[in-house]
């Protein structure tokens, strides 16, 4: 084992096909895809064959719905600066206290701009609180974003409940879906409820810097970006074509594995987390157990700061984050904190995310590292006396 990594919702490996896809596209067939030559034409079909892909991986009947864009934080940005540009009549945002920054800090954009956010709270589970959801709403509330699975425990929101409470009051529904696809089962056809939805393609074992908006037929959205009519007026700029290209590959791989998330990947998840709980003293699982993406589990190390155990796993060629990669996990957890954890038990945290990649005997050395690391740290060995385990 040359290293472990258990950070897969920070980002994933890019899948070997997905690579040897985008290749092409970034050396022979180098073509405008709005250039009406055979060249052009043939990128261009390319790219509708991604459409075609990250739609099936949805669920949508209408590729027309998937709008490519450069990645989960551009789609949340079009989605609810898009929906409040157009409709002027409406100034409220709804969405929760466990968002992504990527929400946080585009309603935060937003309230700097005269406009009223709902931040809904979650139970110490970390689920919503429906009732609150409800009543947060408001004749002038114009996007509801709510987030599908979260970033840091795994929890997931119960959408089509969700969106019917908002499609009720004739709100437009944003669900940022980034955790949640390729992960559990999508089906936008039978999910009506659901006017936008979030994706990013480097959560699934595609490149960095492409993801989608699903826009649902009929949702009146302004476009973020001026200038070109790609994307179907929707986004403008050409196409970062590789990537979408590869986005595509993806998002097929993401069908096929679909099921050994759900068995394979949950069963090391669940491993991992019954053998630390067993063989570790003051841990506790973060989050509700059963409504949770199969990949992830977060984990309380009481007395134990995540920032000493993650340098101590790191000096044991694991590599895993105590908390969002865009935050630094700096500071105690939002979503923690907003679950009911006090900081210095949300400073005690690790979230551990596994993917296709990780195998049973990785998993075993982990529980055997973090146990090691946890005793000495309670006894005050240093942390490098685990390394006879290596
Ligand atoms: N939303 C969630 C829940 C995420 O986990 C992330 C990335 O970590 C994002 C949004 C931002 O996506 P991207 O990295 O593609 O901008």
């Amino acid at each position: 084992m040359e290293y472990i990594y258990l950070d897969n919702n920070a980002t994933t490996k890019i899948d070997e096909r997905v690579f040897a896809a985008m290749r092409p596209y970034l050396t022979n067939h180098f073509a405008h895809p709005s250039s009406p030559h055979l060249l052009g034409t043939k990128v261009r079909e390319k790219i509708e064959q991604a459409r075609d892909s990250v739609a099936v991986l949805l669920g949508t009947s209408h590729p027309d719905e998937i709008v490519f864009t450069s990645g989960g934080t551009e789609s949340i940005n079009t989605a609810i600066k898009g929906v409040l540009a157009a409709s002027p009549t409406r100034n409220h945002i709804v969405t929760t206290k466990v968002e992504h920054i990527s929400v946080l800090n585009v309603c935060l954009y937003e309230a700097n701009r005269r406009r009223q956010v709902t931040y809904v709270p979650v139970d110490r589970e970390g689920n919503l609180d429906l009732e609150e959801l409800k009543r947060s709403l408001t004749d002038y509330t114009a996007v509801v974003s709510v987030m599908w699975a979260n970033n840091e425990t795994g929890v997931v929101f119960p959408i089509e409940p969700i969106g019917e409470i908002v499609k009720e009051r004739g709100i437009i529904f944003h669900v940022d879906a980034i955790q949640a696809v390729g992960r559990i089962p999508i089906n936008l056809r039978n999910l009506c409820c659901i006017d936008l939805l979030s994706v990013s393609a480097h959560k699934f074992h595609g490149p960095k810097g492409v993801g989608a908006l699903f826009v649902r037929r009929g949702t009146k959205l302004h476009s973020l970006i001026a200038g070109g009519p790609q994307e179907g007026m929707r986004r403008a700029g050409t196409e970062n074509v590789a990537s979408i290209i590869g986005m595509g590959k993806a998002a097929e791989l993401a069908s096929i594995y679909l099921e050994e998330k759900n068995t394979r990947v949950r069963q090391l998840r669940d491993k991992l987390e019954a053998g630390i709980i067993a063989e570790i003293h003051g841990t506790r699982v973060n989050g509700n157990r059963e409504k949770r993406i199969p990949n992830t589990t977060n984990i309380t190390f009481s007395g134990c700061g995540a920032g000493k155990l993650l340098k101590g796993m790191e000096t044991h060629g694991i590599y895993v984050t105590s908390g969002a990669a865009c935050t630094g996990g700096l500071s105690p957890s939002h979503v923690l904190v907003a679950m009911g954890l006090t900081p210095p038990e949300a400073l005690s945290s690790i979230r551990f995310g596994l993917s296709r990649y990780n195998t049973e005997a990785e998993i075993d050395y982990v529980i055997g590292v973090l146990a090691m690391i946890a005793k000495n740290f309670k006894t005050g060995v240093g942390l490098s006396a685990a390394a006879s385990l290596k």
